[in-house]
């Protein structure tokens, strides 16, 4: 009976400890604002192989003949690494983002777009594999999101580059984050990564070395392509000729931002490597001084005179918005009209009437807005 009351003694000090102290510790801290709901139920963590020639999209695989019209570059939201630090001003609003990108997609396919690429890097804010299901969803226009880190400067190296020290093999590690994000899904999102992003300082950096050796690694084993930044008018051929060398498949590299340099024999070298162009920052021209009339002309050049209408892919890397505190209301009313053209509908609405008025024919037009997505994919 003496040892009954000892049991009960204890299990009533037991119960007070844990109403009293051990459960208000282990309950989480209610955030400042929870995420709202996505009609999106989460998936297993691990998904089905995709079937070989298949493409990773927001809803699942699809065929390379579906992708159609292609925006090569865009993101639906993005913020530099650091915004969490601005969480208590600005938190994330997935909704917001949703019905944000949701007009963005409508417009997209309003002017014949049935497919975006949104190479948002992981270090970066803004990638969201539940937004670009949900969108894909309501609106039918393909969605393809990548894994992969973003340029020294304006990513996140400290986080890798600390285990650089203990001497471990950064490549192999990130290229381990890379395979899985394309095989098995990024977290339980139930969507897969279907290219990898990469990109380079004006000198390739030696963690950007580490970084590009981990996407050649991951696209060997998993067969998809590399979409690159450059930073500013020059890297370009260095970039194409690190990815080569090291072993990627140049019919699967797609070197971006070439519209940051007015230079066709900048252009010129960059496709003699065999790889495949972006004319991504079209209607941009207020970021590095080129117009886009200019690249119109040299676009209109490669492809009738040097026969590269094969290997040119078009687009805006328009940020749809941002994330944190905007950095679009701090650009002063005055530069406004800067960005007009900024925008997803540009290169249908202007580009492509200019391309033809610079005399390319509907068939070289349908190449770069539909083939040459498809060929980056098949490495054709
Ligand atoms: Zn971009």
């Amino acid at each position: 009976m003496q040892r009954f009351a000892r049991y009960v003694i204890v299990a009533l000090f037991s119960l007070i400890l844990i109403f009293t102290v051990v459960a208000p510790a282990c309950a989480p801290a209610v955030p400042a604002t929870l995420p709202p709901a996505v009609s999106v139920p989460a998936a297993p963590a691990k998904l089905p192989p995709t079937p070989a020639g298949m493409i990773n999209s927001a809803l699942g695989p699809i065929s390379p003949d579906k992708l159609g019209q292609t925006l090569i570059h865009e993101h639906f939201a993005f913020a530099y690494p650091g915004w969490t630090a601005d969480d208590s001003i600005a938190p994330y609003d997935r909704q917001a983002v949703i019905d944000n990108s949701l007009k963005i997609a409508q417009l997209a396919k309003s002017v014949g777009i049935q497919t975006i690429v949104d190479p948002t890097p992981n270090d970066c804010g803004g990638r969201d594999p539940l937004v670009y299901k949900e969108v894909s969803k309501q609106t039918g226009v393909n969605i393809i999101c990548t894994t992969g880190l973003y340029f020294e400067k304006e990513g996140s190296p400290a986080y890798w580059e600390s285990r650089v020290a203990w001497g471990v093999d950064l490549s192999k590690m990130i290229s381990e984050l890379f395979i899985k994000e394309i095989t098995e899904g990024i977290g339980a999102t139930g969507v897969k990564a279907g290219a990898i992003k990469v990109g380079t300082s004006p000198v390739m950096t030696d963690y950007e070395k580490l970084v590009h050796k981990a996407a050649i690694i991951a696209q060997k084993a998993t067969g998809v392509p590399i979409i690159t930044h450059t930073e500013g008018p020059t890297g370009g051929v260095e970039q194409a000729e690190f990815l080569i060398t090291n072993g990627a498949d140049p019919k699967k590299v797609m070197i971006g931002h070439v519209t940051n340099s007015k230079d066709i024999e900048y252009h010129r070298a960059i496709l003699a490597k065999g790889v495949k162009v972006g004319f991504d920052r079209l209607g941009l021209a207020v970021l590095y001084g080129v117009p886009d009339d200019l690249s119109v002309k040299n676009i209109a050049t490669l492809v009738k005179d040097n026969n590269y209408g094969d290997r040119i892919l078009l687009s805006h890397d328009t940020v749809n918005l941002w994330l944190g505190r905007s950095l679009v209301k701090d650009v002063p009313e005055k530069a406004m009209p800067l960005f007009k053209d900024w925008r997803i509908d540009h290169v249908s609405k202007d580009i492509l009437p200019m391309l033809k008025a610079q005399g390319l024919t509907d068939d070289q037009i349908n190449t770069i807005m539909v083939g040459n997505a498809r060929n980056l994919f098949l490495g054709k």
